[in-house]
């Protein structure tokens, strides 16, 4: 066992620590109002190969281990919530599905772009009526010859009307439930795709979020990712990274929560004293603390087991269901510390209690990883090794 960063790993934290201070914080508060945020940065992080950090550089990756990912998703949602879910979307559950399911062409026609950051991934799941409940899904692809036709709507995509590449799912036989449903690479350009962002978001506002609607979409065969049937599987194996990013993501949520929380406990006095002497303000500041620290050994324990290609949806929905409870928990303590003051946008504050909502939501509600981890424990649900799984770490060459 060993808890050590290596040298890589570091100057990797060190270099996206940077990236946050000087190309993010100076103007988050701004796009955060504004909603959206200046398409130069997609540049500039693939320039600094975060597009692709843990994809083999024979896929136009970085070809670091999956810690490393980890940490640029800490570093990146210490600036906001809204770049890291971009690199969870892309990577997690975009890229990184591509690495473990795709065909050698498809991985040279969509992985290779986006690993160097050429061409931005996204991932379509959730549809009106079908959130947790995944099989309920509406949309359907019937084949004809060469090409499947995409019918329906998905909905609270991230980046969708800023992605080149969606990975979506559909039912290719409804009679099978589960078994029925089949995921497909669909690219902007295909004739019967549009977008549409969603307005009036409470948080991660400086991101673009929305719906997908497939009109007649003709998808050709070669872009089915996997066999037919076989998209349930896929899209919870996808999970499994989106949820370790999500949960990477939090734990910076939670530093940027006692960074600024520790500044305001100094400078700020009442009753003739900072307040950070106060014990009940000190009692929420140890919380976070607790928070933090917890949530990393979980986060970086998960890493651990993709680098030596264990399946952790286990460790992984663990993970993602504390880290995120504990970072809800640490910015609405943020805020509390922070007085009346934490309820206006002079401080960051605000911004990080809305950021840290959705990831309670996305990828697996609270209440959904509640039900995974009582399963596991009480032996209604046991995970076997899937018919393919995300290459151990190192790459092969
Ligand atoms: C900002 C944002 C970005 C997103 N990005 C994406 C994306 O890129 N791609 C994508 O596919 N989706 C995305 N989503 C959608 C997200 O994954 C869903 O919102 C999530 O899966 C929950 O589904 P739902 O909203 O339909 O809630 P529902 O499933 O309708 O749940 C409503 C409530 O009921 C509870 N509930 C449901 N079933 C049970 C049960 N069996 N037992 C107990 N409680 C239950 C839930 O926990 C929740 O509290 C995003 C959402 C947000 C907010």
């Amino acid at each position: 066992m060993n808890f050590d960063f290596t040298e890589e790993q570091q100057l990797l934290r060190k270099t996206v620590r940077q990236f946050v201070d000087s190309e993010i914080m100076p103007h988050i508060a701004r796009w955060d109002a504004e909603g959206g945020f200046d398409p130069a940065i997609w540049k500039k992080l693939a320039d600094l190969g975060l597009m692709g950090v843990c994809i083999p550089e024979k896929y136009g990756g970085a070809g670091m281990d999956y810690n490393s990912l980890a940490i640029v998703c800490e570093e990146l949602e210490r600036g906001d919530t809204a770049f890291r879910t971009a690199v969870s979307v892309h990577t997690g559950l975009n890229s990184m599905t591509l690495m473990q399911w795709g065909t050698e062409e498809q991985k040279l026609k969509y992985l290779v772009p986006q690993a160097k950051g050429e061409k931005i991934g996204a991932f379509g799941l959730t549809e009106p009526g079908a959130g947790s409940d995944v099989a309920a899904m509406d949309s359907f692809a019937k084949r004809e010859g060469d090409y499947y036709i995409l019918n329906g709507q998905k909905t609270w995509i991230s980046l969708c009307d800023i992605a080149d590449h969606f990975i979506v799912f559909a039912y290719t036989d409804k009679s099978k439930k589960h078994h029925g449903i089949t995921a497909f690479i669909v690219e902007r350009t295909m004739p019967g795709f549009s977008s549409k962002a969603i307005k009036g978001k409470y948080g991660i506002r400086a991101g673009n979020t929305g719906e997908l609607f497939f009109d007649d979409l003709r998808i050709p065969v070669e872009n089915r990712l996997g066999e037919e049937g076989e998209g349930f599987k896929i899209a919870m194996s996808a999970l499994d990274n989106g949820r370790f990013t999500v949960a990477a993501g939090a734990v910076g949520l939670i530093s940027a929560c006692l960074e600024a929380s520790v500044k305001y406990c100094v400078e700020r006095k009442t009753f003739g004293k900072p307040i950070g002497e106060h014990q009940l303000v000190g009692q929420m500041i140890a919380k976070m603390e607790a928070g933090y620290q917890m949530s990393r050994l979980l986060v970086y324990r998960v890493g651990e087991l993709k680098n030596k290609g264990v399946r952790n949806t286990r460790e992984t929905s663990l993970a993602k269901w504390q880290a995120c409870d504990f970072a809800n928990k640490a910015a609405d303590d943020a805020v509390q510390i922070h007085g009346a003051y934490g309820y206006s946008d002079e401080y960051p504050v605000a911004r990080y209690l809305r950021n840290s909502k959705a990831p309670v939501i996305y990828e697996g509600t609270r209440e959904i990883h509640t039900i995974m981890q009582a399963d596991y424990v009480l032996g209604r649900r046991e995970d076997k090794p899937l018919n393919k799984m995300l290459p151990k770490w190192p790459f092969a060459e």
